[in-house]
């Protein structure tokens, strides 16, 4: 009876202290913030991204499962800008749970405080434009990757603030761990300063402008406008002219219009990676720029 009593106590205490230091739950819109959420919110985090590392970040289908996900979320972390304005303020408002709508403690913007590029001075959703907050894709610059692990450990303190410490002490490690590596990669890339090159998706001007490289144009004629056959012309000259040797494009980019750029004039097509999971070998937000790097500064030599 006594051995009875004390395993439906033990129970019942195991239950409620399990309910108490209960796992916080993240919804990120991509693997970037995931790797991040992770590092900041170590064991206390079950992180979830929505947007894998090979798909095309501005255009995710939403799915019924990402909505569950959301509904049962503590946290939710966007990158912000227009990045996903397609398909995330819809799967958000879905799942109906006020925790982590926009404004609530729940919701991270993970672009405050990021120091934006290509900022338009008006707005035109003309011609399907996009980028019309400025470029949002400034992950891709290491030191922005710490801002963003500021507003997700600010954003784990407001609705964790028994792990405060914990989380801020993550912080810090990641920090370091950047300001440590970003030398080396610099020093890599410092070799190659002012190389030019050309890029499919206008998604490469925070890395262009850490790492020293020159971005002279573009496959796509507007960001999201797919390559037309006059672009295709204009780009093949700028090449032979610029004597460029790398075409930098992304996964979920159809290799075809590089590729014809490539074979006119003997430029490489460079598949980079711009989120983590792109390739398996990148496992997390480091993972990200020792990959990138490596192929990019092999390809320059
Ligand atoms: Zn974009």
């Amino acid at each position: 009876m006594k051995i009875n009593i004390y395993i439906a106590l033990s129970i019942l205490i195991g239950t409620i202290s399990f309910s108490k230091a209960g796992t916080i739950h993240v919804v990120t819109t991509t693997q970037d913030t995931k790797s991040i959420a992770e590092i900041i919110g170590g064991n206390k985090v079950n992180v979830f991204a929505i947007a894998t590392g090979y798909q095309n970040p501005h255009f995710v289908d939403p799915k019924p499962s990402y909505i569950i996900k959301l509904a049962n979320a503590d946290l939710f972390v966007t990158l912000g800008l227009d990045l996903e304005s397609g398909w995330s303020p819809s799967l958000l408002t879905s799942s109906k749970n006020r925790k982590i709508q926009k404004g609530s403690d729940g919701y991270v913007d993970a672009s405050v405080g990021v120091s934006l590029m290509q900022v338009p001075s008006s707005i035109n959703r003309a011609e399907g434009d996009i980028h019309i907050f400025g470029n949002p894709h400034y992950w891709l610059d290491p030191l922005n990757g710490k801002v963003i692990a500021r507003n997700i450990c600010d954003g784990l303190a407001k609705i964790s603030p028994e792990n405060k410490t914990l989380f801020e002490a993550n912080l810090k490690i990641f920090d370091d761990q950047i300001d440590l590596k970003i030398k080396t990669w610099s020093a890599s890339m410092a070799t190659f300063k002012g190389a030019k090159v050309i890029a499919y998706h206008n998604e490469w001007c925070y890395f262009e402008n850490r790492f020293g490289l020159k971005i002279i144009d573009f496959m796509e004629p507007k960001p999201g406008i797919p390559p037309t056959p006059t672009q295709l012309v204009k780009i093949i000259k700028a090449v032979k002219e610029n004597k460029i040797k790398v075409i930098i494009t992304s996964p979920y980019f159809t290799a075809s219009s590089s590729d014809v750029v490539a074979k006119q004039t003997g430029a490489t097509t460079l598949i980079l990676a711009t989120s983590v999971g792109a390739f398996d070998s990148i496992k997390n937000y480091y993972d990200l720029f020792d990959y990138n790097i490596k192929l990019l500064t092999d390809a320059l030599k």
